[in-house]
């Protein structure tokens, strides 16, 4: 079985950097990490392993340093830690914090600001966390709510951007379907999905076209992992996500003899060498 790797994949530069942050404040002295660093076991095992202590919520912080992920925050958490009088330590991806002022510049133009992406993600709540009033999009369904909302009040504007890792294709097709459900209102959209990410996404649609089965190597929790399996899947490729070489099942590859491989965006090289050797091997 012949292997073909994505020409983009694996870890961006916003994780690479922010992991590289992690690993050298906590060999200064006691570091907290609020929110999970990285969405892979094997990356987060090695933070832990360096000293570094992860917690949820800023109550939870029990260090005087403290480190806050390339997702980002809102403003009003990075202010109350200052405020607490902690060492704030910022790996936000400058990605991110571009989406943070595209998001800022539409509600300074007095538009209701709208996020499409998942509402429970870390990077979505940062994104909205500043403001009073927004809306999060994930689906056409939750397109109602604005209908409801402009039907109350007309001259309401739009101001919207995407989560960094959705897929642009998705985007684009609730951005259609909004101006199409709100055909009278002023929707001014600013496109933040990340470069690495169209760059993963363009590459795996390459890479589905001329393979038989195609392997992605991410976290389950992943967002971006998971994302490049249903596009996979959409294209008509059978699609696996896999944590490690571990978890590769020799029955997906029986008349297979072109396997694609690609990787999340949080996924150390080490880990995809070691899938793309035992692919080799069978
Ligand atoms: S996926 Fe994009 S936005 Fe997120 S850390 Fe990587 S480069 Fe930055």
């Amino acid at each position: 079985m012949q292997v073909r790797l994505a020409e983009h994949l694996g870890m961006c530069f916003g994780v690479r950097d922010a992991i590289d942050l992690a690993l050298d404040l906590t060999s200064q002295g006691p570091l907290t990490i609020l929110g999970d660093l990285v969405h892979n076991p094997d990356v987060v095992a090695q933070i832990d392993a360096a000293g570094a202590v992860r917690v949820q919520r800023p109550e939870d912080i029990g260090t005087p340093s403290v480190l806050l992920t390339a997702h980002g925050v809102a403003d009003r958490v990075r202010l109350e830690l200052r405020q607490r009088g902690l060492a704030v330590h910022d790996a936000t991806c400058p990605l991110v914090i571009r989406a943070h002022r595209a998001l800022a510049r539409l509600a300074a133009e007095g538009r209701h600001v709208v996020v499409i992406g998942q509402p429970k993600h870390v990077e979505v709540r940062g994104l909205v966390g500043d403001f009073d009033e927004y809306t999060i999009v994930q689906n056409e369904a939750d397109l109602d709510y604005l209908a409801e909302r402009i039907e109350r009040q007309p001259d309401l504007r739009l101001g919207v951007v995407a989560q960094t890792t959705q897929p642009l294709e998705r985007v684009q097709e609730l951005i259609e379907a909004m101006r199409r459900r709100l055909p009278n209102t002023d929707i001014r959209f600013i496109d933040t999905v990340c470069q690495p990410t169209k760059d993963r996404q363009q590459a795996l649609r390459d890479l589905a076209a001329e393979t038989d089965v195609v392997i992605v190597v991410g976290g389950p929790e992943s967002n971006n992992s998971r994302k490049l399996v249903e596009l996979a899947r959409s294209l008509g490729r059978p699609a696996y996500l896999v944590t490690s070489a571990e978890e590769l099942r020799p029955e997906w590859f029986i008349n297979c003899s072109l396997v694609g491989l690609t990787a999340g965006t949080s996924t150390p090289d080490a880990i995809i060498g070691e899938v793309q050797a035992w692919l080799e091997k069978h």
